[in-house]
Order: C-alpha cells, then structure tokens, then sequence
C-alpha cells in the first residue's frame, strides 16, 4: 500500500539520531507521502537531526525543549505560520535522571519525580492542547509508552509512575478531542536500544528477556514501531481512539517465563 499519508503534514519530536523510535516512525510517514517538520532538544542534537530530515526532504527544524514552554510556543507558532495547520503529530519524548533508573522506587526524590512527570507526560498534554488548535479539520497524536506503566520492570521506576500517567491522559485526551475528530493513542514499544533506553539499568538484560520470553522470540525494532504508528496515525484506524496499542512481540500477554527459559 503506497501513499497513505499523501497530503497530510505532521510534527516528529524526539528524533535524538537514527536509532531513535521517532526516527523509525518519520521514515515510515514519509515513505507513505507525508510532509514532515523536526523539532531538536538543543544545537548538539539538532547537527545529528538536520541531515536525517534532509535524508526525508525536510527543512523543518524547529529548537525544542519542553521544560521550557517558550519554546513549545514558537515551535507550534511557527508551524502555523508556514503550514497554517496539522494533520498529525508524533511525541517520542521522555527522560529521567539515570540515577534513579536503578535501585529501589520507593527512593525516587521529589525533584526527580516532577521533573519525570513534566518531561515524559504533561509535555504531551501541553503539546496536544497547542496542536489541537491547528486541527481544525481533525487529526492524529501519537505518543510512546512501554509495559513498566501497568506491570513492574526493573529499575524502570518513575519511569513506569510517568507512563502510567500518561496512558490516563492518552484516554482523557482522546474523550476531550473525539467531537473535533481528533484521536489520540499511544503504542507501547517493547524495549529498544536507544539513547534513552541505555539509561535504564541492566537494559542489556531486559532486552535479552525479552528475546527469549515473548511469544514471538525477538525484540521489535523501530521499523516494526514504524508500521504501527502509520496504521494509528493514518486513515487505516480511523474508527481508533484512546487505544494503548502493544507493540512487543506479544510480550504483554504473558505470565510466566517460556518452558525453554525455564529449563535452561
Ligand atoms: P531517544 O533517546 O532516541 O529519544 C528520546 C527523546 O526525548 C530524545 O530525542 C530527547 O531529545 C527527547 N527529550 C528528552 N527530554 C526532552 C526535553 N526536555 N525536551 C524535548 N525533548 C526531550 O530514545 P527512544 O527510546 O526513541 O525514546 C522515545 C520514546 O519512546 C520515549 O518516550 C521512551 O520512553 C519511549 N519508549 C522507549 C522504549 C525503548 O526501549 N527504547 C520502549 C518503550 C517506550
């Protein structure tokens, strides 16, 4: 099937460099015709950015942190003034301090705490709210979250705390967004070697477990992500919202190790 998100223009954030999820979602987008605009969390990542979106005809970069609002502001200002509108965007965001990506989580600090939830899950809120206003004709959010939100992972901690918060905004988004034909979902990745997932600790482990428990004996890769955030961010789901759509290998039906791990 070609050409699936012909005409429609969105917004990646979270393109950190060419094993980030965000970037096996733009690829997939654009491959199937859509337009898209970058946003960077600072110069550093925007040189290792820039050429990724050149590598998909895109000269949309746009400075991005969302701790500081300022800059969600004029990135959404400046997508309204060159594309006067949004069909569809891509929140691949999230970060906690490492050191509390380990050990117990009943330590995690409070300081931490806000900082996890502000970054890995009011963004999205925030973010959401501002595209909505450029959706006037409806259209598609999407954000990441994994399995550490509803079951407990190791050293995944806060982390999980945050997730599990923003699945619940996933859900409320999409009630408050559904009359304005606007749906929102989340896929939940199981785990991939990223940047962001180097800094949970034993993540050689996790995905190693995985390889070997999941119903189907792999982990996923960012194109497998890729070809699911099209179908929720394309017209194929159009009858989808509030969906936490598991993409891990069957990973999350499971309740015990397989046979073979336990043999071993
Ligand atoms: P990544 O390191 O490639 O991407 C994380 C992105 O978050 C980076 O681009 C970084 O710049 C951005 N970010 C962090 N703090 C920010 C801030 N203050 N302002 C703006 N951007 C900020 O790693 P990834 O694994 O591709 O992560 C993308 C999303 O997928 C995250 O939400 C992560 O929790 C989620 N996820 C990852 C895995 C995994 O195993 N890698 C599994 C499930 C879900």
């Amino acid at each position: 099937m070609n050409g699936l998100m012909n005409g429609k223009r969105g917004l990646i954030m979270g393109v950190a460099n060419n094993h980030s999820i965000a970037w096996g979602i733009a690829k997939t987008l654009a491959a199937q015709g859509a337009e898209l605009a970058f946003t960077y969390q600072g110069e550093a990542l925007g040189k290792r950015v820039k050429p990724l979106a050149a590598e998909l005809d895109s000269d949309f970069l746009l400075p991005c942190d969302v701790e500081d609002i300022a800059t969600v502001d004029a990135a959404i200002a400046a997508i309204k003034e060159r594309w006067g509108k949004l069909d569809f965007i891509v929140h691949a965001i999230g970060f906690s301090d490492k050191s509390e990506l380990k050990g117990l989580y009943a330590d995690t600090t409070r300081e931490n705490f806000s900082r996890t939830m502000v970054i890995s899950c009011f963004s999205f809120t925030e973010i959401a709210r501002r595209a909505a206003d450029l959706m006037s004709a409806g259209g598609t959010m999407l954000t990441l979250t994994y399995g550490g939100s509803v079951r407990v992972m190791p050293n995944y901690n806060v982390m999980g705390v945050a997730k599990a918060a923003l699945e619940a905004s996933v859900r409320y988004l999409a009630a408050d967004y559904g009359v304005r034909g606007i749906r929102v979902n989340a896929i939940s990745a199981g785990p991939i070697r990223t940047l962001a997932g180097a800094g949970i600790s034993d993540a050689r482990a996790m995905l190693s477990w995985q390889q070997k428990n999941s119903p189907l004996r792999r982990t996923v890769t960012i194109d497998d992500v890729g070809s699911s955030a099209l179908y929720l961010l394309s017209d194929l789901s159009r009858g989808v919202t509030g969906e936490i759509h598991y993409v891990d290998s069957g990973y999350n039906i499971t309740s015990m190790p397989t046979l073979d791990t336990l043999r071993i």
